[in-house]
């Protein structure tokens, strides 16, 4: 039998297996965040996973999915691992 797993940020049920415990809408907000950090870092020069995730989590004008997003990966050190294997598949380059 198939378990159904449910969001860590809100609990909807996640149709599927996702590598990343989020439902849709916050998966979304996670691949926006992914493709930000590459803009971010084209922009600030050297900036860390972790300077990246503070200034989004502190910016007014992030939105409330994201800031949500952010906050997971903060405190939990499985999600944050997966965040930062995705940053350096995403934004590596050859
Ligand atoms: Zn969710």
């Amino acid at each position: 039998m198939e378990k159904k797993s449910k969001c860590v940020i809100c609990n909807r049920i996640i149709e599927g297996s996702p590598k990343i415990p989020f439902c849709s809408l916050h998966t979304r907000a996670y691949s926006n965040l992914i493709a930000k950090y590459g803009e971010w870092k084209n922009a600030y020069g050297d900036l860390s996973p972790r300077e990246f995730l503070d200034r989004i989590g502190s910016n007014e004008y992030s939105g409330r999915w994201v800031k949500e997003v952010v906050n997971a990966i903060l405190f939990n050190r499985e999600l944050m691992q997966v965040f930062l294997d995705d940053l350096s598949f995403w934004n590596r380059r050859d």
